[in-house]
Protein backbone atom coordinates (compact mmCIF):
# COMPACT_ATOMS: atom_id res chain seq x y z
CA UNK A 1 0.00 0.00 0.00
CA UNK A 2 2.65 2.63 1.48
CA UNK A 3 4.81 1.96 -1.97
CA UNK A 4 1.67 2.90 -3.85
CA UNK A 5 0.40 5.42 -2.31
CA UNK A 6 3.69 7.60 -2.15
CA UNK A 7 4.17 7.86 -5.92
CA UNK A 8 0.69 8.75 -6.52
CA UNK A 9 0.92 11.89 -3.67
CA UNK A 10 3.99 12.50 -5.63
CA UNK A 11 2.35 12.48 -9.06
CA UNK A 12 -0.70 14.65 -7.38
CA UNK A 13 2.25 17.09 -6.13
CA UNK A 14 3.68 17.63 -9.25
CA UNK A 15 -0.02 17.52 -11.31
CA UNK A 16 -0.94 20.63 -9.03
CA UNK A 17 2.15 22.45 -9.41
CA UNK A 18 2.36 21.87 -13.65
CA UNK A 19 -1.39 22.88 -13.42
CA UNK A 20 -0.46 26.10 -11.51
CA UNK A 21 2.24 26.66 -13.67
CA UNK A 22 -0.25 26.72 -16.52
CA UNK A 23 -2.63 28.93 -14.95
CA UNK A 24 0.68 31.49 -13.96
CA UNK A 25 1.41 31.07 -18.33
CA UNK A 26 -2.49 31.82 -18.71
CA UNK A 27 -2.12 35.31 -17.36
CA UNK A 28 0.30 36.29 -18.99
CA UNK A 29 -1.11 38.62 -21.52
CA UNK A 30 -4.69 37.85 -20.62
CA UNK A 31 -4.41 35.57 -23.63
CA UNK A 32 -2.98 32.16 -24.01
CA UNK A 33 -6.50 30.44 -24.51
CA UNK A 34 -4.81 28.36 -27.01
CA UNK A 35 -0.99 26.99 -26.58
CA UNK A 36 1.75 28.18 -28.55
CA UNK A 37 1.32 27.09 -32.15
CA UNK A 38 4.30 27.29 -33.54
CA UNK A 39 7.94 25.16 -33.17
CA UNK A 40 11.94 25.71 -33.48
CA UNK A 41 12.60 25.35 -37.25
CA UNK A 42 15.40 23.22 -38.16
CA UNK A 43 18.94 24.36 -37.04
CA UNK A 44 17.12 26.92 -35.32
CA UNK A 45 19.90 29.34 -33.08
CA UNK A 46 19.39 30.83 -29.92
CA UNK A 47 18.73 34.51 -30.03
CA UNK A 48 22.13 36.67 -29.53
CA UNK A 49 21.00 39.97 -28.14
CA UNK A 50 22.94 42.89 -28.46
CA UNK A 51 20.76 45.97 -26.46
CA UNK A 52 17.34 44.69 -27.57
CA UNK A 53 16.30 46.59 -30.30
CA UNK A 54 12.86 45.88 -31.06
CA UNK A 55 11.63 45.67 -34.94
CA UNK A 56 8.04 45.14 -36.71
CA UNK A 57 8.24 45.85 -40.84
CA UNK A 58 4.41 45.95 -42.05
CA UNK A 59 3.67 43.27 -39.65
CA UNK A 60 0.09 41.82 -40.38
CA UNK A 61 -1.78 39.14 -38.72
CA UNK A 62 -5.28 37.59 -37.86
CA UNK A 63 -6.08 34.70 -36.18
CA UNK A 64 -8.68 34.24 -38.22
CA UNK A 65 -7.99 34.05 -42.31
CA UNK A 66 -10.99 36.41 -42.82
CA UNK A 67 -10.35 38.74 -40.25
CA UNK A 68 -7.43 41.08 -40.30
CA UNK A 69 -6.12 42.27 -36.68
CA UNK A 70 -2.87 43.72 -37.18
CA UNK A 71 -2.71 45.56 -40.69
CA UNK A 72 0.83 46.45 -41.99
CA UNK A 73 2.44 47.64 -38.69
CA UNK A 74 5.89 49.02 -38.79
CA UNK A 75 7.74 50.38 -35.50
CA UNK A 76 11.28 50.51 -33.73
CA UNK A 77 12.18 50.33 -30.53
CA UNK A 78 15.83 50.98 -30.15
CA UNK A 79 17.71 49.58 -27.21
CA UNK A 80 17.36 50.61 -23.59
CA UNK A 81 14.26 52.89 -25.15
CA UNK A 82 10.89 53.00 -24.12
CA UNK A 83 7.77 52.53 -26.46
CA UNK A 84 4.25 52.82 -25.23
CA UNK A 85 1.03 51.12 -27.05
CA UNK A 86 -2.27 52.68 -26.60
CA UNK A 87 -5.58 52.38 -28.13
CA UNK A 88 -8.67 51.21 -27.53
CA UNK A 89 -9.63 47.92 -26.40
CA UNK A 90 -9.76 45.46 -29.28
CA UNK A 91 -7.16 47.36 -31.15
CA UNK A 92 -4.66 45.52 -31.20
CA UNK A 93 -1.81 45.94 -28.46
CA UNK A 94 -1.80 42.36 -27.21
CA UNK A 95 -1.43 40.79 -30.37
CA UNK A 96 1.81 42.87 -30.80
CA UNK A 97 3.04 41.01 -27.58
CA UNK A 98 2.18 38.15 -28.30
CA UNK A 99 3.84 37.84 -32.21
CA UNK A 100 6.83 39.34 -29.80
CA UNK A 101 6.99 35.81 -27.75
CA UNK A 102 6.13 34.05 -30.75
CA UNK A 103 3.02 32.62 -29.86
CA UNK A 104 2.08 33.13 -33.03
CA UNK A 105 3.73 33.68 -36.18
CA UNK A 106 3.42 36.78 -38.57
CA UNK A 107 1.38 36.21 -41.64
CA UNK A 108 2.87 39.29 -43.37
CA UNK A 109 5.90 41.50 -42.92
CA UNK A 110 8.86 40.58 -40.29
CA UNK A 111 9.42 40.78 -36.56
CA UNK A 112 13.23 41.16 -35.75
CA UNK A 113 15.09 41.61 -32.43
CA UNK A 114 18.60 43.09 -32.80
CA UNK A 115 18.41 42.29 -36.30
CA UNK A 116 17.27 38.62 -35.84
CA UNK A 117 13.73 37.47 -37.29
CA UNK A 118 12.06 35.61 -34.52
CA UNK A 119 11.46 32.56 -36.49
CA UNK A 120 14.40 31.85 -36.92
CA UNK A 121 15.89 31.44 -33.40
CA UNK A 122 15.09 29.25 -30.45
CA UNK A 123 11.70 30.03 -28.92
CA UNK A 124 13.52 29.14 -25.30
CA UNK A 125 16.18 31.81 -25.76
CA UNK A 126 13.67 33.89 -27.31
CA UNK A 127 11.16 33.69 -23.72
CA UNK A 128 14.50 33.83 -21.75
CA UNK A 129 15.16 37.46 -23.41
CA UNK A 130 11.84 38.96 -22.57
CA UNK A 131 10.41 39.59 -19.53
CA UNK A 132 6.70 39.99 -19.05
CA UNK A 133 4.70 41.47 -16.54
CA UNK A 134 0.93 41.02 -16.99
CA UNK A 135 -2.18 43.05 -16.02
CA UNK A 136 -2.47 40.70 -12.87
CA UNK A 137 0.63 38.72 -10.99
CA UNK A 138 -0.41 34.86 -10.26
CA UNK A 139 1.03 33.82 -6.96
CA UNK A 140 1.53 30.27 -6.22
CA UNK A 141 1.01 28.70 -3.00
CA UNK A 142 4.12 28.83 -1.31
CA UNK A 143 6.82 31.16 0.43
CA UNK A 144 6.96 34.62 -1.12
CA UNK A 145 10.69 33.56 -1.46
CA UNK A 146 9.83 30.72 -3.38
CA UNK A 147 7.47 33.00 -5.74
CA UNK A 148 10.58 35.56 -6.41
CA UNK A 149 13.04 32.64 -7.21
CA UNK A 150 10.76 31.22 -9.58
CA UNK A 151 11.94 34.01 -11.98
CA UNK A 152 15.32 31.99 -12.18
CA UNK A 153 16.58 28.51 -11.75
CA UNK A 154 19.14 28.58 -9.02
CA UNK A 155 18.92 32.50 -7.88
CA UNK A 156 21.07 33.13 -4.70
CA UNK A 157 19.48 34.89 -1.61
CA UNK A 158 21.47 37.94 -2.72
CA UNK A 159 19.81 38.03 -6.34
CA UNK A 160 16.21 37.16 -4.76
CA UNK A 161 16.85 40.28 -2.34
CA UNK A 162 18.16 42.58 -4.86
CA UNK A 163 15.29 42.12 -7.28
CA UNK A 164 12.95 42.46 -4.31
CA UNK A 165 14.38 46.17 -3.81
CA UNK A 166 14.67 46.89 -7.30
CA UNK A 167 10.54 46.18 -6.92
CA UNK A 168 10.34 48.11 -3.95
CA UNK A 169 8.89 44.96 -2.05
CA UNK A 170 11.69 44.18 -0.06
CA UNK A 171 10.87 46.56 2.91
CA UNK A 172 7.34 45.03 3.29
CA UNK A 173 8.69 41.46 3.36
CA UNK A 174 11.11 42.01 6.07
CA UNK A 175 8.50 43.89 7.96
CA UNK A 176 6.21 40.55 7.80
CA UNK A 177 7.40 38.37 11.06
CA UNK A 178 8.55 35.40 8.70
CA UNK A 179 9.80 37.69 5.95
CA UNK A 180 10.85 36.06 2.70
CA UNK A 181 9.45 32.84 4.57
CA UNK A 182 6.23 33.72 4.55
CA UNK A 183 3.57 31.43 3.03
CA UNK A 184 1.14 33.36 0.45
CA UNK A 185 -0.90 32.46 -1.87
CA UNK A 186 -4.61 31.59 -1.67
CA UNK A 187 -3.92 29.70 1.79
CA UNK A 188 -1.11 31.91 3.09
CA UNK A 189 -0.97 35.63 3.46
CA UNK A 190 -3.44 37.45 1.09
CA UNK A 191 -1.44 40.87 -0.59
CA UNK A 192 -3.11 42.98 -2.31
CA UNK A 193 -3.07 44.17 -5.82
CA UNK A 194 -0.33 46.33 -5.35
CA UNK A 195 1.87 43.61 -3.24
CA UNK A 196 1.42 41.15 -5.55
CA UNK A 197 2.15 43.40 -8.73
CA UNK A 198 5.10 43.84 -6.89
CA UNK A 199 6.13 40.18 -6.19
CA UNK A 200 5.30 39.86 -10.35
CA UNK A 201 8.22 42.88 -10.70
CA UNK A 202 10.76 41.32 -9.04
CA UNK A 203 10.34 38.21 -10.47
CA UNK A 204 10.43 39.31 -13.58
CA UNK A 205 13.58 41.29 -12.76
CA UNK A 206 15.35 38.53 -11.67
CA UNK A 207 15.15 36.90 -14.90
CA UNK A 208 16.75 39.86 -16.01
CA UNK A 209 15.55 40.56 -19.27
CA UNK A 210 17.05 42.72 -21.63
CA UNK A 211 13.42 43.09 -23.04
CA UNK A 212 10.71 43.91 -20.66
CA UNK A 213 6.73 43.84 -22.07
CA UNK A 214 4.42 45.68 -19.48
CA UNK A 215 0.71 44.41 -20.84
CA UNK A 216 -1.28 46.87 -18.64
CA UNK A 217 0.81 46.05 -16.23
CA UNK A 218 -1.18 48.20 -13.44
CA UNK A 219 -4.50 48.53 -15.14
CA UNK A 220 -6.40 46.02 -12.27
CA UNK A 221 -5.04 48.71 -9.27
CA UNK A 222 -6.48 51.57 -8.07
CA UNK A 223 -4.99 54.79 -8.98
CA UNK A 224 -2.94 55.26 -5.88
CA UNK A 225 -1.42 51.78 -6.07
CA UNK A 226 -1.05 52.34 -9.40
CA UNK A 227 1.61 55.27 -8.75
CA UNK A 228 3.66 53.42 -6.35
CA UNK A 229 3.92 50.52 -8.80
CA UNK A 230 4.95 52.71 -11.44
CA UNK A 231 8.20 53.90 -9.60
CA UNK A 232 8.93 50.12 -9.63
CA UNK A 233 8.44 50.19 -12.65
CA UNK A 234 10.59 52.69 -14.08
CA UNK A 235 13.37 51.66 -12.60
CA UNK A 236 12.77 48.03 -13.58
CA UNK A 237 12.74 49.65 -17.10
CA UNK A 238 16.42 51.12 -16.69
CA UNK A 239 18.92 49.76 -19.14
CA UNK A 240 16.36 47.88 -20.51
CA UNK A 241 14.30 47.89 -23.97
CA UNK A 242 10.82 48.47 -22.80
CA UNK A 243 7.74 48.12 -24.73
CA UNK A 244 4.58 49.33 -22.22
CA UNK A 245 0.66 48.61 -23.62
CA UNK A 246 -1.04 50.85 -21.24
CA UNK A 247 -4.67 51.36 -20.39
CA UNK A 248 -4.07 54.76 -18.19
CA UNK A 249 -2.36 57.40 -20.32
CA UNK A 250 -1.16 59.41 -17.30
CA UNK A 251 1.47 56.05 -16.79
CA UNK A 252 2.99 56.50 -20.53
CA UNK A 253 3.43 60.17 -20.50
CA UNK A 254 7.44 60.16 -20.79
CA UNK A 255 7.67 57.28 -23.08
CA UNK A 256 10.54 58.11 -25.55
CA UNK A 257 7.75 57.30 -27.94
CA UNK A 258 4.00 56.61 -27.69
CA UNK A 259 2.11 54.43 -30.68
CA UNK A 260 -1.61 54.97 -30.90
CA UNK A 261 -3.19 51.59 -32.74
CA UNK A 262 -6.60 51.53 -33.57
CA UNK A 263 -8.04 48.70 -35.50
CA UNK A 264 -4.62 47.10 -36.31
CA UNK A 265 -2.90 50.55 -37.85
CA UNK A 266 -0.88 52.83 -36.28
CA UNK A 267 -2.99 55.79 -36.29
CA UNK A 268 -0.51 58.05 -34.85
CA UNK A 269 2.44 58.47 -33.03
CA UNK A 270 5.32 60.72 -31.07
CA UNK A 271 6.00 62.44 -28.01
CA UNK A 272 2.99 63.37 -25.41
CA UNK A 273 3.51 66.64 -25.79
CA UNK A 274 3.29 66.30 -30.12
CA UNK A 275 0.47 64.16 -29.75
CA UNK A 276 -1.80 66.46 -27.36
CA UNK A 277 -0.94 69.47 -29.77
CA UNK A 278 -2.04 67.53 -32.74
CA UNK A 279 -5.33 67.08 -30.97
CA UNK A 280 -6.08 63.42 -32.64
CA UNK A 281 -7.17 60.48 -31.89
CA UNK A 282 -4.60 60.58 -28.55
CA UNK A 283 -5.75 63.97 -27.65
CA UNK A 284 -9.00 62.89 -27.17
CA UNK A 285 -8.13 59.79 -25.66
CA UNK A 286 -6.28 62.08 -22.82
CA UNK A 287 -8.86 64.49 -22.91
CA UNK A 288 -11.67 61.25 -22.23
CA UNK A 289 -9.87 59.79 -19.11
CA UNK A 290 -9.09 63.02 -17.71
CA UNK A 291 -12.79 63.59 -17.46
CA UNK A 292 -13.47 60.01 -16.32
CA UNK A 293 -10.76 61.08 -13.19
CA UNK A 294 -12.70 63.92 -12.40
CA UNK A 295 -15.98 62.05 -12.34
CA UNK A 296 -14.22 59.71 -10.10
CA UNK A 297 -12.61 62.06 -8.15
CA UNK A 298 -15.77 63.97 -7.53
P1 LIG B 1 -6.10 44.80 -27.24
O1 LIG B 1 -4.96 44.25 -26.45
O2 LIG B 1 -5.73 46.03 -28.01
O3 LIG B 1 -7.31 45.06 -26.42
P2 LIG B 1 -5.98 42.24 -28.63
O4 LIG B 1 -4.68 42.33 -29.35
O5 LIG B 1 -6.02 41.41 -27.42
O6 LIG B 1 -6.53 43.72 -28.33
O7 LIG B 1 -7.10 41.70 -29.62
C1 LIG B 1 -7.31 42.26 -30.90
C2 LIG B 1 -8.48 41.57 -31.54
O8 LIG B 1 -8.17 40.20 -31.74
C3 LIG B 1 -9.75 41.61 -30.71
O9 LIG B 1 -10.82 41.84 -31.58
C4 LIG B 1 -9.83 40.24 -30.12
O10 LIG B 1 -11.16 39.87 -29.93
C5 LIG B 1 -9.18 39.38 -31.18
N1 LIG B 1 -8.54 38.20 -30.58
C6 LIG B 1 -7.67 38.20 -29.57
N2 LIG B 1 -7.26 36.95 -29.28
C7 LIG B 1 -7.91 36.13 -30.14
C8 LIG B 1 -7.93 34.72 -30.37
N3 LIG B 1 -7.16 33.92 -29.64
N4 LIG B 1 -8.73 34.25 -31.33
C9 LIG B 1 -9.49 35.07 -32.08
N5 LIG B 1 -9.51 36.41 -31.92
C10 LIG B 1 -8.74 36.94 -30.98
MG1 LIG C 1 -4.81 43.71 -24.40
Amino acid sequence: MIQITMPLNFLGTVYREIRQALVDMGEMFDLLEQPAEVSDKPGATPLRVDGGTVRLDDVRFGYETERPILKGVSLEVPAGQTVAIVGSSGSGKSTIGRLLFRFYDVQGGSLEIDGQDVRDVTQKSLHDAIGVVPQDTVLFNDTIRYNIAYGKDGATEEEIVAAAKSAQIHEFIQGLPLGYDTAVGERGLKLSGGEKQRVGIARTLLKNPPILLLDEATSALDTETEQEIQGALQRAGQGRTVITIAHRLSTIADADRIIVLENGEIVEEGHHADLLARQGRYASLWARQAAEQEEQAA
